[in-house]
């Protein structure tokens, strides 16, 4: 049986509003805020990753610069997305959230098979991300409005790049909340002993 996690990748003051900013990052917000509140209120963990770097030695820095700094404001979840009770967060520092963090170990004992993977940016650490979850054996789903990108021709090769080699399936948070819906009332599939 489908057993979903939702993701919320990098969903920073930094990179919605910051140095790093997506282009399409304010229209997402809604779109997450909406499929995070539905998976609230149908038990789906929802797990933050939190890109946040140590000043002057993270590798990724010599390439962006400073950016989501330990301690700043701008490595800080927007308000209108902040973490509630019950949700998990996982600090990362580089793109893809399960290298060198727990979020492997964490979807494991969640006993999660398929990760909805949304936030910022589609090309970097959302595909990184989704890679990552590929190669451990999870199923992947983007909801296509609710991750965004530097440019529209960035966004759009990322999720190219996951559909073609990640196998992601990709629809809209609609769509996405109209099928969680019916699997979720669906009955359990019949066990054979
Ligand atoms: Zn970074």
């Amino acid at each position: 049986m489908a057993s979903y996690a939702l993701l919320i990748i990098d969903m920073l003051e930094e990179f919605v509003r910051g140095r790093l900013k997506a282009e399409a990052a304010e229209s997402i917000v809604p779109n997450i805020k909406k499929l995070a509140d539905f998976s609230r209120s149908r038990g789906i963990p929802v797990v933050y990753t939190v890109d946040q770097h140590y000043p002057g030695i993270d590798k990724e820095l010599e390439l962006w610069g400073p950016h989501a700094i330990k301690g700043d404001p701008e490595s800080k979840v927007i308000k209108e997305l902040e973490p509630l009770d019950g949700d998990y967060v996982i600090y990362k520092r580089r793109y893809d959230a399960f290298f060198g963090t727990d979020l492997d170990m964490l979807l494991r004992e969640l006993k999660v098979n398929n990760v909805i993977v949304t936030g910022i940016h589609t090309h970097i650490c959302v595909q990184q991300t989704a890679a990552g979850a590929f190669y451990r054996g999870y199923n992947i789903v983007v909801p296509i409005d609710c991750v965004a990108a530097a440019t529209r021709e960035w966004h759009e090769r990322g999720l190219e790049y996951m559909r073609s080699f990640l196998g992601a399936e990709l629809l809209t948070s609609c769509e996405l909340i109209e099928k969680l819906k019916k699997e979720l009332s669906a009955p359990p599939s019949r066990v054979y002993v």
